[in-house]
């Protein structure tokens, strides 16, 4: 069968995509490798941008069971710093992707998990893919495969990242919901936010040598939230944490023959901001024109203009993110924000305007 696209990655970014392309007229196969509800290191955290971006699509109903965010309190040595936040909510990500994996099938998506999905050969029409054992061929391929399944090359020192969810009993009182709280330290930095179950999203950026140093992520995050006096959640460290690869990435390309990529298998840059989902969705809805135009008639320069559609939703926002991260390397300097930001808060406003501005552009 030829498809008019077939998704590959069914997280925000292809789960998005795959809805937008089947509203435009598309007939749409989205494949992922697992089955949903599925968990996800991540911090769980949809911010101000992303949930402009789901409203403006018509899909701000999937956010209804999400904790309203407050603020975030960012720790560093024994100081701690609040920032108000403009909007946003902690979400699970088996809830949240789930709902946007149902939107998507409501608009018409064929949806196969379980199932590997490989680029084959391109004829001279349409290129072929491996789904599972079978063959099929489509039009456009978007490729929303995520870090682990995305050909872009990791920075040179790019930190890792890691995940766990503490059942809501062992969850100690002082994480409330509705706040993020970022501890900060020599190693990395480790996120905490109650989801909409109560329990406690764990996630954090470590780098490798302070991993191996600490003896695995759970010691690591333990050591990093002790640097800051937090409380710990009982035998943390022997949780099921699960790692990522390396974070900080550039896509070697964004687009090919009748291909584009979307999401962080377009490039990521590690999550401190928390702006990863913002830039799947924004980046899916922004192909999604493109992609339903070389379905019609297919030509080259879809992919110079997905590079500059790429560059003007999300190009600016991963450097503000860049800056940030850069900062963060820097243990001193962090303590010297945060107490500057504990002083003055008002000096976070820049930079948190800056990452909760814009939804998709239209
Ligand atoms: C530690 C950490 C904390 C984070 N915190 C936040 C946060 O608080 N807020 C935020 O907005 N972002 C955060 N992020 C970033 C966020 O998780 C990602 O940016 C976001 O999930 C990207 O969405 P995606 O759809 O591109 O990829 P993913 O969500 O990774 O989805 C990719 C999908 O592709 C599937 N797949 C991969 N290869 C194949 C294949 N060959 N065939 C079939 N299926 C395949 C996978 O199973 C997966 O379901 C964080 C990330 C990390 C690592």
């Amino acid at each position: 069968m030829t498809w008019d696209a077939v998704v590959i990655g069914a997280g925000p970014a292809g789960a998005v995509a795959a809805r937008e392309l089947a509203r435009l007229g598309c007939s749409v196969l989205l494949v992922d490798k697992a089955h949903f509800p599925r968990p996800k290191v991540c911090g769980c955290c949809v911010n101000g941008s992303a949930v402009a971006s789901l409203r403006r699509l018509g899909l701000g109903h999937v956010l209804a069971n999400g904790v309203p965010l407050r603020d975030v309190r960012i720790g560093a040595g024994r100081r701690a710093a609040t920032v108000k936040l403009p909007g946003g909510v902690s979400l699970s990500r088996e809830a949240f992707d789930l709902a946007l994996v149902r939107e998507a099938v409501k608009a018409g998506v064929e949806l196969r998990e379980g199932v590997t999905a490989k680029l084959g050969e391109s004829d001279a029409v349409t290129p072929e893919i491996f789904v599972g054992h079978e063959r099929v061929r489509a039009k456009v391929v978007i490729v929303a495969t995520g870090l682990g399944g995305s050909d872009a090359a990791p920075d040179a020192g790019s930190r890792i990242g890691a995940g766990v969810v503490v059942p809501a009993d062992a969850v100690p009182a002082h994480f409330t919901p509705g706040t993020i709280f970022m501890a900060t330290g020599f190693g990395g930095y480790v996120g905490l936010v109650r989801v909409e179950d109560g329990r406690l999203d764990v996630a954090a950026a470590f780098d490798v040598g302070f991993v191996k140093a600490q003896g695995g992520l759970g010691p690591a995050a333990e050591t990093v939230l002790g640097e800051v006096g937090w409380p710990r959640p009982p035998k943390l460290a022997e949780l099921p944490w699960k790692g990522t690869p390396a974070l900080t990435r550039h896509a070697r390309h964004l687009a090919g023959e009748r291909w584009f990529a979307i999401g962080d298998a377009a490039g990521y840059v590690e999550p401190f901001t928390g702006e990863g989902m913002a830039w799947a969705i924004a980046s899916a809805a922004a192909v999604a024109p493109i992609a339903a135009r070389a379905v019609q008639q297919w030509h080259a320069s879809h992919v110079r203009e997905w590079e500059r559609a790429h560059a003007r939703a999300i190009g600016t926002r991963q450097r503000v993110c860049r800056v940030v991260s850069r900062v963060l390397r820097s243990p001193r300097l962090t303590t010297v924000v945060v107490r500057a930001l504990s002083a003055l808060p008002i000096l976070s406003r820049p930079v948190v305007a800056s990452l909760n501005r814009r939804g998709t552009p239209a």
